[in-house]
């Protein structure tokens, strides 16, 4: 066993690294260039909005005329499904806290998403976290047959890598980080689904919102739901207009579950 026992993880952290900024120099060089009156003071405080409704506005050549007001050009967006333009607007953020299996199921959203995940080649896991599951959360015999496995599990990680290491053909390789690189590729496989995992996740709006849809949902992974419940609020805050057709409906287990009529814009 190891001689500290693993630490627990119960909640995820959502880091909110990158967000949209508009050069606005730049677009009234162009509004002025090509004649467009328009005045977009008011969209300032939401800059990946403004990039947005600049790209729908370009389609049609619609600066300063149409609809005037945020809401309704957004909302206009989302019902008539002209989706393509929500995917200017990026943010990027890091999740910490979250496991193995759950970054199993993120990476599979492909379409406008990008992402760096730690390398468990690279990076010792001897101190390795766990990440409970939400079901077993608040079950106390649950919780300690659950947490006896994971200690286990990690103990034969740090026993098969120190066993590996000292095998002669490990021995003979001179780069180190080469030789740890191996070992630990195979003492992994004793690593459970469980293992804290960190991730940088950039995805345009588009994206985030297929994302929201399929997993803040109740048919979703509960360690998912509550990790994208968390997205789905930060990104409100960014883009009130781009998210906020969502009505989030509470769920038994104290999650929620998003809702909305322009499914899949
Ligand atoms: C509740 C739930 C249960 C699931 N269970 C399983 C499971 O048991 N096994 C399993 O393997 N997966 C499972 N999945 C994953 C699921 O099948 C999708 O892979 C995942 O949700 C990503 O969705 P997506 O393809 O829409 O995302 P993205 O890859 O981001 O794609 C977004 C959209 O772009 C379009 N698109 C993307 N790629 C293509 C393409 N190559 N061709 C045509 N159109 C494309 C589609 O319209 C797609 O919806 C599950 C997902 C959920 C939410």
């Amino acid at each position: 066993m190891p001689e500290t026992p693993p630490a627990v993880v119960r909640e995820p952290d959502v880091y909110l690294i990158s967000h949209q900024t508009v050069v606005t120099p730049e677009l009234d060089r162009f509004l002025a260039n090509e004649g467009f009156q328009w005045d977009y003071s008011d969209r300032l405080p939401w800059p990946a909005e403004l990039v947005v409704e600049s790209a729908g506005r370009l389609c049609y050549l619609s600066f300063g005329t149409g609809r005037s007001d945020l809401t309704a050009y957004v909302n206009n967006i989302l019902s008539s499904r002209h989706g393509s333009v929500l995917e200017h607007a990026v943010w990027g953020f890091i999740f910490t806290g979250i496991s193995r299996s759950l970054t199993h199921e993120l990476v599979r959203h492909r379409a406008g998403m990008a992402y760096s995940q730690l390398s468990q080649r690279y990076v010792d896991e001897s101190r390795a976290r766990f990440v409970m599951p939400p079901a077993i959360q608040g079950h106390p015999d649950e919780e300690a047959i659950w947490f006896k496995e994971v200690a286990e599990d990690l103990a034969n990680y740090m026993a098969r890598v120190e066993r590996m290491m000292a095998w002669p053909e490990f021995q003979a390789i001179p780069s180190r980080t080469e030789r740890r690189k191996m070992v630990r590729e195979a003492a992994r496989s004793n690593l459970p689904n469980a293992t804290e995992t960190m991730i940088f996740a950039t995805g345009n709006a588009r994206a985030w919102r297929n994302i929201i849809e399929l997993r803040v949902s109740g048919h979703a992974e509960a360690e998912i739901r509550r990790l994208q419940y968390k997205v789905a609020q930060a990104l409100l805050g960014e883009a009130p207009h781009i998210f906020g057709d969502y009505e989030f409906v509470a769920l038994a287990d104290g999650t929620f579950e998003a809702h909305t009529e322009n499914v899949k814009v």
